[in-house]
């Protein structure tokens, strides 16, 4: 109760009174003009379905692959009639388990290619007991770029409590054979703050990520999931998230490793190394999401397809977009919504933060006193940096705050296929 009390004095006092803080139930959006855009595919099918998986997903059924992949290129085709030639500067793939449908994201990004003016990147998330060097070498040809590998641990024991089908083996192999294919960079995903897990485990895992020779680790705490179901899953019945101490330690000894071994940290959660191109599947402004569940953040609105696979392909063949629920951005909400991603980034730039802002903007001006008055943000000069102290609270308020609001949304759109409304 508490954390939503504030979080609402929060929202209303940086937003303003204007911003209606609701999804509605939205059969179509106008994105507007659009010059410029990222694009995000979701492909929501799984070989193996993992317990504490909150994404948008379902098992792999060979039935829906043709389905699936027509209404992706109706969905392409939807968007090419409303923004014409556009320039696409990224693409990133997820899931779901997208390498499970490699082939057709060979056909889904010629087709992008042809409509739109590819100029970014390709960016591919897998698992690792899903790659093999047929894949690799189908994926370069695509045009991927980048390739993050959901290892999650280095840890038999682990990867079974988390009810991953592969073994510490074979995500060692993985990572080799993604290495030497030739990526412009691979990231590797790994968990911690697994139940009953002790530091000294973290750190053991860092060792073996950074001696793998991946160019960027990302680390992801488990309690940013729904922590009760693996232990439901495990019959765990004391499973409890990690107390604040324990986090703050965890959080601490991530840091500290990675810096330590010249990784530089590029996200609240990520750590890149050497000059790899920085890998991230969350910091975009605009994008388009194409596929089941997918979100759009266009101006003035974010929305969200229908998360029903089922209901997804129905829309694209009947010729309409497959959006279920928008939620209109006021200009405010806009600003704030790219600060969140800069804070995320932990960095933030100073030229582009006063021209949006205004350099008087008394909120900014108040924001930026308590970030450096708590000892979280450093001026740098071009920009401002949060420090480890910024970007752990930073963290724990997107634990508090923001994952509940996301979780809230996803729940009622896997109930319903086109919910009414969702009031955050
Ligand atoms: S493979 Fe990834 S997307 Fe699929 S169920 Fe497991 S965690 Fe979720």
């Amino acid at each position: 109760m508490l954390p939503e009390l504030i979080t609402k004095i929060i929202r209303r006092c940086l937003a303003g009174p204007d911003q209606d803080f609701s999804f509605r139930a939205a059969q179509d959006v106008d994105p507007g003009p659009v010059q410029k855009t990222g694009l995000y595919i979701h492909i929501p099918f799984c070989k193996n379905l993992c317990p504490y998986c909150p994404y948008n997903k379902i098992g792999y059924e060979e039935k829906l692959v043709e389905p699936y992949l027509n209404a992706l290129l109706a969905e392409v085709e939807l968007y090419y009639q409303r923004i014409g030639r556009a320039e696409i500067s990224s693409i990133y793939i997820g899931g779901g388990t997208p390498t499970n449908l490699t082939d057709e994201l060979g056909i889904v990004l010629n087709r992008i290619r042809e409509r739109f003016r590819l100029t970014g990147d390709i960016c591919v998330e897998t698992s690792p007991g899903d790659l093999d060097r047929e894949r690799v070498g189908k994926l370069l040809q695509y045009g991927v770029s980048l390739l993050s590998l959901g290892g999650q641990s280095f840890d038999n024991r682990y990867l079974k409590l988390l009810g991953r089908n592969y073994t510490a083996a074979v995500l060692e192999h993985s990572i080799e054979l993604a290495l030497n294919a030739g990526f412009k960079s691979v990231n590797l995903d790994l968990m911690f703050a697994l139940p009953g897990q002790t530091t000294a485990e973290v750190e053991r895992d860092l060792a073996r990520a950074v001696c793998s020779g991946v160019d960027q680790v990302t680390t992801y705490p488990l309690f940013s999931f729904p922590y009760t179901t693996v232990g439901r899953y495990r019959k765990l019945k004391k499973v409890k998230m990690p107390n604040l101490a324990t986090r703050r330690k965890m959080y601490r000894a991530i840091h500290s490793f990675f810096l330590e071994h010249g990784f530089q940290r590029v996200s609240v959660w990520g750590f890149l190394r050497g000059e790899a191109p920085r890998y991230s599947s969350v910091t975009r402004e605009r994008y388009i999401g194409l596929g089941a569940g997918a979100g759009s953040h266009v101006p003035g609105v974010f929305y969200l397809n229908t998360f029903s696979v089922e209901e997804y392909i129905k829309s694209c063949r009947s010729g309409r977009l497959p959006v279920a629920l928008s939620m209109n951005f006021t200009e405010m909400m806009t600003l704030y919504y790219w600060l969140y991603w800069r804070l995320y980034d932990t960095y933030i730039p100073k030229q582009q933060l006063f021209e949006l802002f205004g350099e008087g903007n008394r909120k900014l001006k108040l924001l930026l006193r308590l970030l450096y008055g708590f000892k979280m943000a450093v001026d740098e000069g071009e920009q401002i940096a949060l420090n480890e102290r910024g970007a752990f609270w930073l963290h724990l308020m997107q634990n508090y705050f923001a994952l509940p609001y996301i979780n809230k949304v996803w729940s009622a759109a896997r109930e319903t296929a086109y919910p009414e409304r969702v009031k955050l």
